[in-house]
């Protein structure tokens, strides 16, 4: 069956899960010789980049593999190309009060495929940050401090959903010459009416405060710390601002406690 935003929304309701975040590692040698020149040319501010610069900043030849579970690959599994391309020779690239954010030089998938969407993508984008800079400026600072330091810079990926779940977004650190790719999925950009603004902020907490700053101040990239900090971030903004209950700190701190038991289950005391 061909995914329609109809059919793959009525799948996300049913199965109400979201599997909501990843760091993820590189497997095997990359080769990004290009993706070296691009990066340089992000430096330079708002603009545009070749479209073939654009895929590698996109880690279009790079395997990568997330922890646990591989979610990565869901569109391998559902047959569809998350990198048929727009038919656009150059990709926008925006510098936002500090963050890098390169337009994709893909169509989406599973929705709204066939349409640019950069524009949309942003502008979400930029709500989310304004969010994140409104009411926790000092995680702001941090990331930003950690983005420029590490040369960190976020692309609009498209993660399929595979087995039900979805993968929201990803932190993949790179070296020579050191810098770091915030992956953010382009459904959770598109479909408004079931992730907010600050559904997309809370990801990118987790991703760049809860991740890549934590990765470069101790080497890890440990899911407790991420979603302690998603916690914080929900604490800080209010529960009832999310439209995602994935998202709400009570929930948070207990996937947390799910977590750091040692039996897998968690019993709520009364
Ligand atoms: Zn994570």
């Amino acid at each position: 069956m061909k995914p329609s935003a109809a059919n793959f929304r009525t799948l996300f309701i049913r199965t109400g899960l979201a599997l909501s975040v990843c760091a993820a590692v590189l497997v095997g040698a990359v080769q990004h010789a290009r993706a070296v020149d691009a990066f340089a040319l992000l430096q330079k501010g708002d603009g545009s980049i070749h479209v073939d610069a654009a895929r590698d900043l996109y880690l279009e030849k790079v395997r990568i593999k997330s922890h646990g579970i591989d979610f990565m690959n869901g569109c391998q599994k559902a047959k569809m190309n998350k990198h048929k391309r727009l038919p656009i020779s150059s990709v926008p690239v925006i510098r936002y009060k500090g963050y890098t954010i390169v337009g994709s030089p893909y169509q989406s998938v599973p929705i709204k495929t066939g349409k640019n969407n950069n524009p949309v993508y942003f502008k979400r984008l930029k709500g989310a940050l304004d969010i994140i800079e409104k009411y926790t400026p000092d995680s702001f600072d941090a990331i930003s401090k950690t983005m420029k330091q590490k040369n960190g810079y976020i692309i609009i990926d498209n993660m399929c959903p595979s087995d039900g779940g979805l993968a929201f977004a990803a932190f993949v650190p790179r070296k020579a010459p050191e810098h770091f790719v915030v992956m953010v999925s382009s459904t959770l950009l598109l479909v408004p009416d079931l992730f907010n603004d600050y559904d997309i902020a809370s990801q990118l907490i987790h991703e760049m405060e809860g991740h890549a700053v934590d990765f470069y101040r101790r080497g890890t990239t440990d899911e407790t710390n991420a979603f302690t900090q998603q916690a914080r971030f929900a604490e800080r903004v209010g529960d009832k601002k999310f439209r995602d209950v994935n998202n709400r700190a009570v929930n948070l701190r207990t996937k947390v406690k799910l977590k750091l038991s040692t039996t897998g289950t968690y019993v709520e005391s009364k």
